[in-house]
């Protein structure tokens, strides 16, 4: 049935006014530079949708961001839908070619660009000929010359508007969203999301927030994000922090001493990240020194699979992790670390290996493991198959990409290419990306495993693994390792002989110990902070 009065849309606007009624004391955070309670939030976002508006942006255009996490960019998440436009959050960490291939491919009509990144526009403007103009974001207002066509300076045009913008109301299924994947292989490819689909995910993760011994979110909880809000819109934590009236607090650009003194300052309770990030902070000087405590926080671990060592090390400091699993095609939520009853009554070391899992599917979401020929594999723990979904979130194509779109969607679901096993109580383990699983004289070998074991051999920081072509074997696994100590790395037969163990207790076969281990200083990561698995290939 058609959105009415009796039918209302599910609009995005409405997890704003939520917050407000939540919390309207509660605050937003910019570094330590700015804050302000939702009530004056939800004003921003009015004043900066007759900002735009004045500019001529209207339902159907298409708005870009460039920042980084900023009270600003949360007030364009709302800003910009709620007008009926698109907003593209551009990965300011693509290449510039790239960046610019995202823009037209989009089709922007406006950009709101923060001061570091005018001088990466300047030299594409050109050739973004459909862009009418750039609103400017500055920390610290001041002079700008630029050849970009500058329309005015984000807080200077915010504080002569109205506080009150008369937002319409429209379809449920108008695209609020549009951004691109990372694109390790061939150009990036664009996903978007409708307001139906982001209001239905944030309730699905607020769900999935609120388990029993993990209760991430509600309006006395205070939420950093340290995934940037260009990828996947920072897991779509923002919307449900505001559904929810928690305290915010966003970071700026990452940088270790400014995410250490917020977490302290600020006494945040809940983040999420991908693995790297988070060994950044535990190995921030503050931190390893012991200077600084941060016991309490919760981290939720997704974008790549959480280690054990990981998780211990952030257990020595009081850090509570989970993971989580998604995509962003998907996005992102699809499964989170939600424990079976009796395994969160249980101790950390029972524990472990669980939080290190994907987790289960959050409400609203169908996932099978299925094999070859897209038969559902039984729930064992053993049978290896690739994740397919259905959920009422899930991009429904790659944007003016129709082949692959195709591909994507297959049989009517929705293809991870990501290879795992269910287990007898729904829990998901992913053992690999289908692309990179290491095949072996007829074995497949998760190189996610490997990467875990080697992990937890003395004198290693970080370690990746990938296979490589071999005459006999067809591939063999081979690692590339970052030694703790940089002027002191382990010999590679020590790691070698270290795996053995794990060939004694059942864990992996022999074949799997990597032919050659090498050390280097640092191993190559993609834009958003993951082992970067096509560049390593080319580095063995
Ligand atoms: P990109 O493909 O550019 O890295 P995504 O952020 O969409 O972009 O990556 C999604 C992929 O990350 C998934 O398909 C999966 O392979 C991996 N991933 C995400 N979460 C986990 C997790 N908890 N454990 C293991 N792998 C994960």
């Amino acid at each position: 049935a058609t959105p009415s009065a009796t039918n209302p849309p599910l609009l995005i606007g409405e997890l704003l006014d939520s917050g407000v009624r939540m919390a309207g004391d509660n605050q937003i955070v910019y570094r330590d530079l700015s804050r302000h309670d939702y009530r004056r939030f939800r004003e921003r976002v009015h004043q900066l949708a007759h900002v735009l508006s004045a500019q001529g942006v209207e339902a159907g255009d298409v708005v870009a961001v460039l920042d980084w996490d900023s009270h600003r960019y949360l007030e364009a998440f709302f800003a910009i839908p709620m007008l009926g436009a698109v907003l593209h959050t551009v990965n300011v960490r693509l290449s510039p070619e790239q960046i610019h291939y995202t823009m037209e491919h989009a089709e922007d009509d406006f950009v709101l660009v923060h001061e570091d990144f005018v001088s990466l526009l300047e030299p594409l403007a050109s050739r973004l000929p459909r862009i009418r103009g750039y609103l400017l974001c500055q920390d610290a207002p001041a002079q700008r010359e630029s050849s970009l066509n500058l329309v005015g300076e984000y807080e200077a045009l915010l504080a002569e508007q109205p506080t009150r913008y008369d937002f319409p109301t429209f379809d449920e299924n108008a695209v609020a969203t549009l951004f691109y994947t990372t694109g390790t292989t061939g150009n990036p490819k664009g996903v978007f999301f409708t307001h139906r689909q982001l209001v239905l995910h944030t309730l699905g993760e607020a769900s999935a927030f609120q388990t029993p011994g993990f209760e991430l979110l509600n309006r006395d909880k205070v939420y950093m994000p340290i995934t940037p809000m260009f990828h996947v819109h920072a897991w779509g934590v923002p919307y449900t922090a505001t559904l929810m009236g928690a305290t915010q607090v966003y970071p700026g650009r990452y940088e270790p001493e400014m995410l250490v003194k917020l977490l302290v300052g600020e006494k945040v309770d809940f983040s999420h990240c991908v693995p790297t990030l988070l060994n950044m902070v535990v190995s921030a000087e503050a931190i390893a020194s012991g200077k600084v405590d941060l016991s309490g926080w919760k981290v939720l671990v997704g974008g790549s699979a959480l280690t054990q060592p990981l998780a211990q090390r952030a257990r020595e400091l009081g850090i509570d992790t989970r993971s989580a699993y998604g995509m962003s095609e998907t996005c992102p939520l699809l499964t989170a670390d939600i424990l079976p009853r009796d395994i969160n009554e249980a101790d950390f070391e029972t524990q472990l290996p669980w939080r290190c899992k994907a987790g289960m599917a959050v409400p609203l979401v169908h996932l099978q493991v299925v094999d070859e020929s897209g038969n559902a594999l039984p729930h064992d723990g053993e049978s290896v198959g690739e994740v397919r979904v259905r959920a009422p979130w899930l991009t429904q194509g790659y944007y003016k990409e129709e082949a692959r779109s195709e591909e994507l969607w297959r049989d009517g679901w929705l293809h991870t290419g990501d290879v795992a096993v269910l287990d007898e109580r729904g829990f998901l383990q992913i053992h690999d990306r289908i692309k990179d699983v290491i095949k072996t004289g007829g074995e497949w070998i998760s190189s996610l495993e490997l990467e875990n074991l080697i992990g937890q051999c003395p004198g290693i920081s970080e370690v990746a693994v990938i296979g490589v072509p071999d005459e006999k074997w067809g591939e063999r696994p081979a690692a590339l390792a970052v030694p703790s100590d940089l002027n002191n790395p382990p010999q590679a037969e020590e790691v070698q002989a270290f795996l053995e163990r794990f060939v004694e207790e059942g864990r992996i076969n022999r074949w799997a110990i990597p032919s050659f281990v090498r050390f280097v200083d640092e191993i190559p990561k993609t834009s958003v902070g993951k082992l970067d698995k096509k560049r390593i290939r080319q580095e063995v």
